[in-house]
């Protein structure tokens, strides 16, 4: 098992050095070579394991031999013993046939920290390993800040500079990042106020000319790192497990942005999962749904909705899929990307979107019906869904079918949306007790200006 480039001109990479890159140097995105298949019999013996034995068999095959089974044992033990249900992540029926993957029993209370403690854990013990020291930039709008923090928390070969717009990030969500006080986290408050593109623009030209860092490599931890798709795979097949898989098809709604999360579940099924249908579920920034319903790829501006952490205008993994669906024709990618760069739309060629409309279906909720998603679900059950997990029941509620079990993936904890929720349900969720202090902890930020100069003269300062 090796990893290519989606865009056929960057060299072939091991598993770890997939784990300490961003971008290809072709500017495509790193995936294994083949998907591993796993039969019908041993996925019937994976029924009665535990989730953090399930997930080293699930992700050992991708690691191509370069890392031992106990390893990759103390490395998932470790990574979901922070997790405060002992399930990591319980199954919840929320009705006939219908029910709700809680995957926001981690740190940070979104499900992004089944991916970034792992991949937090798993850098420390390489780098350990080659005696080498990281930075690692990122930018933020919301959960993905906060969920990287807490993965490379304490780590001694990682600084972690993470950029949010000063002043536009919800009080929750920066004092999840600020109240943290660690000497390899610096939280860096761009502009007065500041603007998440102008930050994510920063971290993109940084990653393009990392020159300014001299020999220290630069790594990326949102979705386009392989590791934190690979850490998504696992529930998918411990929810269908639960459900009766093998003998019993499955069905997943996935609250979608950058197309990481559901891409994950396409991966379970090539890998022989039987999962039916894969319901890509967005809110009114619905390039996805316009794509999988109309093959309508096209780039529109950003509009601010009630689940922000899925208020995107490209999804860079999608590129995955289409480098599969396309049968690893990287010429073809190249053509469809750079035109997409020059004219912000991409047509998927029809013979391709019929296979793409076999495995996904979709559907996009705008902010009201989001509200009455959330409403209808607590009056019906008492139970609270985010709003992110709202856009992902409705869809999953157009699309479940009479025999065939649908899981929605609850991607957060609804306290993290505590104004939407309150307009919603008219109370304000509590934090679980971990986060009962986040209101009254000291925050630790700086104050940059919006300017790349300041920004890299800074971190070049704080990288010991
Ligand atoms: C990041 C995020 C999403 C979107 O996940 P993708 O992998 O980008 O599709 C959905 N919901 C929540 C709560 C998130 O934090």
């Amino acid at each position: 098992m090796h990893y290519i480039s989606t865009r056929g001109h960057a060299p072939k990479k091991n598993f770890l050095e997939v784990l300490t890159s961003g971008l290809a140097a072709d500017g495509g995105l790193y995936v294994p070579s083949e998907w591993p298949i796993v039969s019908r019999e041993t996925i019937q013996s994976w029924k009665e394991l535990s989730y953090t034995d399930l997930a080293v068999e699930v992700m050992l095959p991708f690691t191509g031999g370069m890392l031992d089974k106990p390893t990759l044992k103390r490395l998932v033990d470790k990574s979901y013993a922070v997790f405060r249900d002992e399930d990591i992540v319980p199954l919840r029926p929320l009705e006939d046939g219908h029910y709700v993957l809680e995957l926001f029993h981690g740190p940070t209370l979104a499900f992004k920290d089944v991916a970034l403690q792992f991949l937090g854990n798993l850098l420390e013990y390489e780098l350990k390993q080659r005696d080498e020291h990281i930075v690692i930039i990122g930018a933020t709008s919301g959960d993905t800040g906060s969920a990287a923090i807490s993965g490379v928390l304490g780590c001694e070969h990682i600084q972690l500079f993470m950029l949010y717009p000063h002043l536009r990030v919800s009080e929750v969500q920066r004092r999840q990042m600020t109240t943290i006080d660690a000497g390899n986290i610096h939280n860096l408050a761009v502009g007065d106020p500041g603007n998440f593109d102008d930050c994510q623009d920063m971290v993109k030209h940084m990653f393009r000319h990392p020159e300014f860092m001299g020999e220290t490599k630069l790594v990326a931890v949102n979705s386009i790192n392989w590791v934190r798709i690979l850490a998504q795979i696992v529930y998918y097949f411990y929810a269908a497990l639960k459900l009766g898989a093998p003998a019993q098809k499955v069905s997943f709604s996935v609250p979608t942005g950058n197309f990481g999360d559901i891409f994950a579940g396409y991966v379970a099924k090539k890998m022989g999962l039987p999962i039916d249908r894969l319901v890509v579920a967005t809110n009114r920034n619905d390039i996805l749904d316009r794509c999988i319903r109309a093959n309508d790829y096209r780039k529109e501006g950003v509009q601010p909705s009630f689940s922000p952490s899925m208020d995107i205008q490209i999804s860079s993994n999608f590129e995955r899929l289409l480098f599969d669906a396309y049968a690893q024709d990287a010429g073809k990618i190249r053509q469809l990307m750079d035109g997409f760069k020059a004219d912000g739309k991409l047509t998927i060629a029809p013979e391709v979107m019929a296979q793409i409309q076999h495995d996904f279906v979709s559907l996009a909720t705008d902010d009201d019906q989001t509200v009455e998603v959330m409403k209808q679900v607590y009056d019906a059950h008492g139970y609270v869904v985010d709003p992110h997990t709202a856009t992902g029941v409705r869809a999953a509620w157009e699309y479940k079918q009479e025999d065939v079990p649908m899981v929605t993936l609850a991607t957060a904890h609804a306290a993290k949306f505590p104004d939407v929720t309150e307009r919603a349900l008219g109370f304000r969720p509590e934090l679980p007790a971990h986060l009962a202090d986040l209101f009254n902890l000291p925050e630790h930020f700086t104050n940059v200006p919006n300017r790349l100069d300041a920004v890299q003269e800074w971190i070049k300062r704080h990288t010991a």
